[in-house]
């Protein structure tokens, strides 16, 4: 993905967590500034990763408060010395439960305050770059999408997925919302744009649309009538 060097943005995905949660190293070719995307865990490998490509760490950023995308971006946020962005502070409850979530899911986690929550409309900045802030609730109240529309490349975390769709079995997760997110707020963004999920591997709107077992045109043609799923990637 815009790999080609006359590319303003980068990015490098790093699975962390058992989850296997895609953390994303974005960053700016111009000012070699850079953030990470839900640094859930495994920082001495997201610290490398930033050294290996040269990238001065300048915030980091956060889609929803689950524990695999944010259950250390506290720690690396004191210890880089940088300012943590997002998500929108209906996931304010998440984020407070991240010390005692650790012991619930078998991994550790530490609460914050983010320096700065974001709301529908909001900008980000990482180095030149910037990115749209699309508020996209349903799998957590609080969930955001970050969207850089010069590079069609959109970070959705749990809310979209290759074939798939985040749960909304959990407190104050909302289906019918998050349909509505995803059909309402990602698809106006071009079926061209590509998507970093949470988990698994990158897709495109357009493909989604075509063949994704919950959000696909036809399956909502039919009045939709499959619930998303209850078990997987959290
Ligand atoms: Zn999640
Ligand atoms: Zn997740």
């Amino acid at each position: 993905m815009n790999t080609s060097p006359d590319r303003p943005l980068k990015a490098a995905i790093i699975p962390v967590t058992p989850l296997q949660q895609n953390c994303t190293l974005l960053w700016c070719t111009k000012t070699m500034k850079g953030a990470f995307v839900d640094a859930g865990g495994d920082i001495d490998r997201l610290k490398a990763a930033a050294a290996q490509h040269g990238v001065a760490i300048e915030k980091l950023l956060v889609t929803h408060g689950h524990i695999d995308h944010c259950g250390f971006t506290g720690v690396l946020a004191q210890e880089l010395g940088v300012p943590i962005e997002g998500p929108h502070e209906d996931d304010r409850f998440w984020i407070e439960q991240l010390d005692s979530a650790g012991a619930k899911y078998g991994l550790e986690g530490h609460s914050f305050e983010p320096d700065r929550w974001l709301k529908d409309g909001d900008q980000v900045t990482v180095g030149a770059l910037v990115f749209d802030v699309v508020h996209c609730p349903g799998h957590t109240p609080g969930h955001v999408v970050f969207h850089h529309p010069e590079s069609n490349l959109a970070l959705v975390g749990d809310v979209l997925f290759q074939g798939s769709i985040g749960r909304t079995d959990f407190p104050r997760g909302n289906h019918a919302q998050l349909l509505e997110s995803i059909t309402g707020k990602l698809w106006p963004l071009g079926g061209d744009t590509a998507f970093v999920p949470g988990h698994g591997p990158m897709s495109t709107f357009a493909h989604e649309r075509r063949g994704n077992a919950f959000v696909a045109d036809a399956v909502l043609a039919r009045g939709g009538g499959i619930h998303g799923p209850t078990s997987g990637p959290g």
